[in-house]
């Protein structure tokens, strides 16, 4: 079954919001191996909704529109909808009922707007509203599928996952299942060099890399007849990649690098604290990101000042003034520092030049140290990256917890 997406809203077309709504719906569709062939936008106007409506049903059988099911006269999705397919608008008692419900619940009084929502085209099958007045709504009519839903999207998608997929499943011709595993400590080239040939003959399962500030998502997705089938066709590609990334591999599915970490420090009983310069406290921020994490984090600090790293992590004067607070015997002395201040097993340090101005030939825009003193020993790293203040910030970060996995 072929697929398009009209999202109505005159917003939309103005740039003032962004068209989430399609992305959603667009990736729940072909997770259940429907394919979107076309989306659309359209402002809020009767003909041009219509002309959206006739164009879309030339060249696909499902159609789902969102946004234009609210109260008001330029609300007209469902109205254009009826008039598409010569119904007249009958009223839902139950939905009236629900609505009456739902505003009584927020103190609200009904309004004639609301009780324009609980008008629906004959014969359609409605979809109940748990987070807002819209109901939305399926009309089948002669191979046709149109499906109308709200467009705000805390009310479109639990209202997409629980009535609509369970309504498609049965068009669905197959399925597809995807994996993603997660990667740090290695560029996006260099890791698609180690995977090249896989990558080259891809075809079922296919293998996506996706890159984001110093980490890399590999998608593996593979369709089949039925769930098992398709589950079957990625666990061999799985193996093989998990062969050749080795431990690069830190994760799979939603999991975060700083879940992963928190989960081994917390395991292992192992107490940080965090020492930064150049990244200000998000180093601790994606730390404390963990539940949980308040048994094994101690504390942050942001040394920002030479002054303020002599003082609050015995940085010594003698080794800012002969090596610079970016160099690896600073990250030492930091790292040093603050396990002694938080009197934990572990600490890790940063200290870099962030840019965009303060870089010199020796010490340029995106020279980071990292210093990690571990129950008497020390090591540093040395980053170079180029990019912008914001992305080489996180870039460190990443880098110092992937590190720390090690
Ligand atoms: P309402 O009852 O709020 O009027 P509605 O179904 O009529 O709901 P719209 O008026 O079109 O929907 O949009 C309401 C709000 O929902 C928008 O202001 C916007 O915040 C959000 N929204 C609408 N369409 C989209 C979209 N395609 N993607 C993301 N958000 C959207
Ligand atoms: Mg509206």
């Amino acid at each position: 079954m072929k697929a398009e997406i009209i999202a109505v809203g005159t917003e939309i077309l103005l740039g003032d919001i962004v068209n989430t709504n399609a992305q959603y719906v667009a990736k729940s569709l072909a997770d259940m191996g429907i394919f979107v062939y076309h989306q659309s936008v359209v402002g809020d106007n009767w003909e041009r909704i219509k002309k959206a409506y006739e164009t879309a049903f030339e060249r696909v059988e499902l159609v789902i529109t969102t946004g234009g099911l609210g109260p008001t006269k330029d609300d007209l999705t469902k109205e254009v909808a009826a008039d598409y397919f010569g119904k007249n608008l009958m009223l839902d008692e139950a939905s009236l009922e629900s609505m009456k419900g739902y505003l009584l619940g927020r103190n609200q009084p009904i309004t004639e707007g609301n009780k324009k929502q609980a008008y629906f085209p004959e014969g359609a099958i409605i979809l109940e509203n748990h987070h807002g007045t819209a109901p939305g709504c399926i009309i089948e009519e002669k191979g046709k599928i149109l499906i109308l839903l709200p467009g705000p999207p805390r009310e479109m998608m639990p209202m997409f996952s629980k009535q609509v997929i369970p309504h498609l499943s049965k068009y669905q011709e197959g399925y597809l299942v995807s994996k993603t595993l997660r990667v740090c400590g290695i560029g996006e080239s260099y890791m698609e060099e180690m995977i090249k040939d896989i990558v080259e003959v891809q075809n079922n399962p296919t293998i996506a890399p996706y890159a984001k500030e110093g980490e890399v998502t590999l998608r593996i997705t593979a369709s089949g007849k039925n769930l098992e089938e398709a589950k079957a066709l990625i666990d061999p590609m799985e193996r093989e990649v998990r062969i050749r990334l080795g431990n690069h591999i830190y994760g799979e599915g939603e999991t975060s690098l700083e879940e992963t970490i928190g989960k081994l420090l917390i395991d292992n009983h192992l107490t940080i604290a965090t020492a930064e310069s150049c990244t200000g406290g998000l180093l601790a921020g994606r730390i404390v990101n963990v539940p949980g994490i308040s048994s094994v984090f101690t504390e942050g600090v942001i040394t920002y000042s030479n002054s303020s790293k002599i003082k609050l992590l015995g940085v010594k004067e003698k080794t800012l003034e002969e090596h610079g607070a970016v160099s690896k015997e600073t990250a030492v002395e930091m790292a040093e520092g603050v396990a002694k201040l938080g009197n934990t097993d572990i600490g890790i340090a940063i200290t870099g030049v962030a840019g965009p101005g303060g870089g010199t030939k020796e010490k340029p825009v995106g020279l980071i140290y990292v210093g990690l003193y571990i129950k008497g020993n020390t090591y540093t790293k040395q980053i170079n990256f180029k990019g912008d203040r914001q992305r080489l910030r996180n870039f460190a970060v990443t880098q110092a917890l992937c590190w720390l996995r090690k």
